[in-house]
């Protein structure tokens, strides 16, 4: 028996915590084949409005949700910006907001980072991550903790990560939503899985994430899903028996805090999977090619993945009350950030955009700028893998990408990266 084992029922023992058994477990909704909710019509109320959506009470059409992203840029101009990720295969927008306020020093500020509904009927996160949003923005300058969060943090929010899924009927219906993007994809096992020789083909809507991901320095983010009231840490490729993560004891105590402070809330959630309402992925449930694995793996970047609603597609008139319990949790998720486990460094100084790829996109020759000479850099595929190590001789700097496949690369120095498409 292993020692984290003996552990874990001694704490268990003197807690008076219930140990997660086998027959705790139920079959992992967010396993394939995967469990497709059927949700009758008129629980899945839509606002073809902003005005609409303001009671929480519906899910936002297509051009709502993007008209909600526009207004807020609007009306915090000074506090928010929205990046763009990239487009679905069917052409529509996978969206991030940027909320850090413009009058604070951006350097010595940690990145987090929120991304939900990467399976497209698992759209609880989706309202949760709109409506995190809109109390953050409004929160600012009036709550304090917000206020002190805000200004102490570099925070992204991605509310939609499989548009093509989620609008799988057309932009103005959640209704038949489905897991999987326009390929027939599930983008949840189409990461470059970090522990294994073969990998699937990219998928548009990841390669873009990963472009996305790797141009910023996450230090700690989460995937939300559905399906499930669990908390879900790494690793998702291995039990923890197997392979333990090295952190697995502050995973527990931030998963911990996020359950208990959700079941002041409301005591009924998080219970349908484990009692203790959170596990490590692989002994729930071993799978490959997940984002969370790759995020840790090769972003060096914290993640876990929330299971947040027993429902995937919820009633909306239930979302209000999971945004009651989950409010307080998914805040407090974020200022984790200033809590990370000893050892793992929060944030090096990262200049702002000094470096920059021109012409973009290029084909023969691609000019960079910001990569000081006596500088050493490296190229990279959109995977991660390694193109060439150079040290960096002229300001600006010249180098022949002519041989290089079409796709994105990224170019990385100590004091960090652009990237840039090759046609
Ligand atoms: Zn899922």
């Amino acid at each position: 028996m292993k020692r984290q084992v003996i552990i874990a029922m001694l704490l268990s023992f003197v807690l008076g915590l219930s140990v997660p058994s086998q027959a705790q477990l139920k079959p992992r909704a967010d396993a394939f084949p995967p469990v497709e909710d059927e949700v009758a019509p008129k629980a899945l109320q839509m606002a073809s409005s902003v005005e609409q959506m303001a009671s929480w009470d519906r899910y936002p059409t297509y051009e709502t949700y993007l008209a909600m992203m526009q207004q807020w840029v609007d009306s915090f101009p000074t506090l928010c910006h929205v990046d763009t990720i990239g487009t679905s295969i069917r052409g529509r927008l996978i969206l991030s907001m940027y909320i850090a306020p413009q009058t604070v020093d951006d350097l010595y500020r940690p990145e987090f980072f929120y991304s939900s509904t990467i399976h497209g009927d698992e759209i609880t996160g989706f309202v949760m991550m709109l409506r995190l949003i809109d109390t953050l923005l409004h929160g600012y300058g009036s709550n304090p903790q917000y206020t002190d969060l805000i200004n102490r943090t570099r925070i992204s929010i991605n509310p939609l990560a499989n548009p093509d899924g989620t609008y799988n009927r057309g932009n103005n219906t959640v209704q038949g939503s489905r897991r999987y993007n326009a390929n027939n994809v599930d983008l949840n096992r189409n990461y470059p899985d970090p522990f294994a020789s073969t990998k699937a083909a990219l998928q548009p809507e990841n390669e873009q994430m990963i472009a996305y991901v790797s141009a910023h320095n996450f230090r700690l983010s989460a995937n939300l899903h559905g399906g499930a009231e669990v908390m879900n840490y790494p690793w998702d490729s291995f039990t923890s028996q197997q392979n333990p993560h090295p952190y697995s004891d502050w995973w527990v105590d931030v998963c911990r805090r996020f359950v208990d402070t959700s079941r002041t809330y409301n005591s009924n959630h998080f219970r349908d999977t484990y009692t203790c309402g959170y596990t490590a992925g692989g002994d729930w449930y071993v799978i490959s090619g997940g984002r969370q694995d790759y995020m840790n793996a090769v972003q060096n970047c914290l993640e876990l993945t929330m299971e947040i609603s027993t429902s995937k597609s919820l009633s909306s008139d239930r979302l209000n009350e999971y945004w009651q319990f989950l409010q307080h949790p998914l805040v407090n998720y974020i200022a984790e950030i200033h809590n990370l486990p000893e050892g793992v460094s929060i944030s090096p100084i990262e200049p702002l955009v000094d470096k920059s790829a021109f012409p973009n996109p290029a084909a023969g020759t691609i000019t960079l700028r910001g990569f000081p000479a006596g500088e050493r850099c490296v190229l990279c595929d959109i995977t991660g893998r390694e193109i060439m190590r150079f040290i960096a001789q002229d300001e600006p700097l010249t180098i022949d990408i002519s041989n290089l496949p079409t796709g994105i690369y990224l170019v990385r120095c100590n004091g960090g990266v652009t990237k840039f498409l090759k046609q």
